[in-house]
């Protein structure tokens, strides 16, 4: 049977898998799933989640319980809480690619899920879970887009969302999402961090967790690599360029490539590279003093809200994942950030500025001459363009100007 077990790989403490329990209970640190070894080999398993997508199974048409031998539990059609989330498409990168520098660019476009980002992924296998162990009330805290998600996927699940957002800084449209899913919206005052520290104290014990340490998010987030392998026939890129907040997303991603090359279903796994913004860079900072141990950032401040995290949670996961497949991890200032975003739309694709921190670390790599022309690299796209209208506004205020006084 699927466990849970302490993620620290000295500790070994080992709980069931149903066990409400966010930290360790030795040594407090954050819990993972372990998955048993898949039933039928790997060219068995890949032709049959490849036949799913012709399947109008509630489970076979979403792109993560399409994987469901990989997650900890088939809950059944009838209890899976899903909107047919993932099935995401890769897009290459044109215009951007020659902005960066390099010839064979990809974005997986985690955007665009339902709710308009990649913690939709993650969301379906937590609150499938929840509704399992018949949680009735559901809570995060949020820089916006887990809140958006959260709120969406409790409605359907006929359960309460609350969703804790650090004051004026999530942006209106996620906000908005939120409200109009029917969650509770508790406006914290002080940044992301904070408001996961309140509802982190708040010992109701009638409120099931559902931030990115828990563990069954990962478990959902994970099958994008799933995607994106089987998008490309099972071969494996040099590198994947992740955006790096509270670092649930890259930890999720190392795991995946762990298992698949455990369980023989590739023999490689990509180069991980994490891109953090400049104003809340803890981890990039760590990597590059060599310390063993994260400082957190007191006042993160960036434009890419979604990552604007100053203690993410789950460095250690992440970490690992880097290590294990010879990656790095580096940051991007706003003006990066923003060049790269402008480019992304102009390439007809878009996005909310935090993955724009993807492009803006290829471009700064290929400049500082880093990385070959012609290596295979997939940029993770991680919200939509209409995530964050606001910024687009603005940062076209002049362009807006310009085309008014030219007709
Ligand atoms: C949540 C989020 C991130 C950060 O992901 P982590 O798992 O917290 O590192 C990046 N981009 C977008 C758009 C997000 O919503
Ligand atoms: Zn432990």
């Amino acid at each position: 049977m699927s466990h849970l077990r302490c993620s620290v790989a000295g500790c070994a403490t080992t709980l069931d898998l149903h066990d409400r329990a966010l930290a360790c209970p030795r040594c407090g640190e954050l819990l993972e799933v372990v998955i048993d070894s898949p039933s039928g080999d790997a060219s068995h398993l890949k032709r049959l989640w490849l036949g799913r997508r012709s399947s109008f199974d509630p489970r076979d048409a979403s792109g993560v319980w399409r994987f469901r031998e990989f997650l900890p539990l088939d809950y059944g059609a009838e209890n899976t809480i899903t909107l047919s989330e993932g099935n995401t498409p890769v897009v290459r990168g044109q215009k951007t690619a020659e902005w960066a520098g390099v010839r064979d660019l990809w974005f997986k476009h985690l955007g665009w899920n339902p709710t308009g980002s990649f913690k939709d992924l993650g969301m379906t296998a937590g609150m499938t879970e929840a509704k399992f162990a018949g949680a009735t009330t559901v809570a995060c805290a949020s820089t916006g887009n887990t809140a958006a998600s959260l709120a969406a996927y409790a409605a359907r699940a006929r359960v309460t969302g609350r969703v804790y957002l650090p004051a004026g800084q999530a942006s209106n449209n996620k906000l908005a999402q939120a409200l109009d899913f029917g969650a509770e919206v508790v406006e914290i005052e002080g940044s992301f961090d904070d408001a996961l520290n309140q509802l982190l104290a708040s010992k109701d014990p009638e409120l099931y967790f559902l931030n990115s340490i828990n563990p069954f998010r990962v478990e959902g987030q994970k099958t994008a690599m799933f995607e994106l392998l089987e998008r490309f026939d099972w071969r494996v890129p040099d590198y994947l360029v992740v955006p790096g907040g509270n670092l649930g997303n890259s930890s999720a991603f190392g795991k995946a490539l762990e298992e698949l090359k455990r369980f023989g279903f590739i023999e490689r796994v990509p180069q991980i590279v994490i891109v953090q913004a400049a104003g809340a860079n803890p981890l990039a900072r760590m990597w590059e003093a060599g310390a063993k141990e994260i400082t957190p950032v007191a006042k993160p401040e960036t434009v890419a809200t979604a990552i604007r995290i100053g203690n993410p949670r789950s460095w250690r996961k992440a970490l690992h994942a880097v290590e294990l497949s010879g990656g790095f991890v580096m940051d991007v200032t706003d003006e990066e950030i923003g060049e790269a975003k402008a480019m992304i739309g102009r390439d007809g694709i878009g996005c909310e500025p935090a993955s724009a921190t993807t492009l803006a670390g290829i471009r700064k790599l290929r400049a500082a001459g880093k990385l070959d022309r012609d290596v295979w690299i997939v940029a993770v796209l991680t919200g939509h363009a209409l995530k964050d209208t606001d910024y687009i506004s603005k940062q076209h205020e002049r362009t807006k100007r310009e085309l008014a006084l030219a007709h």
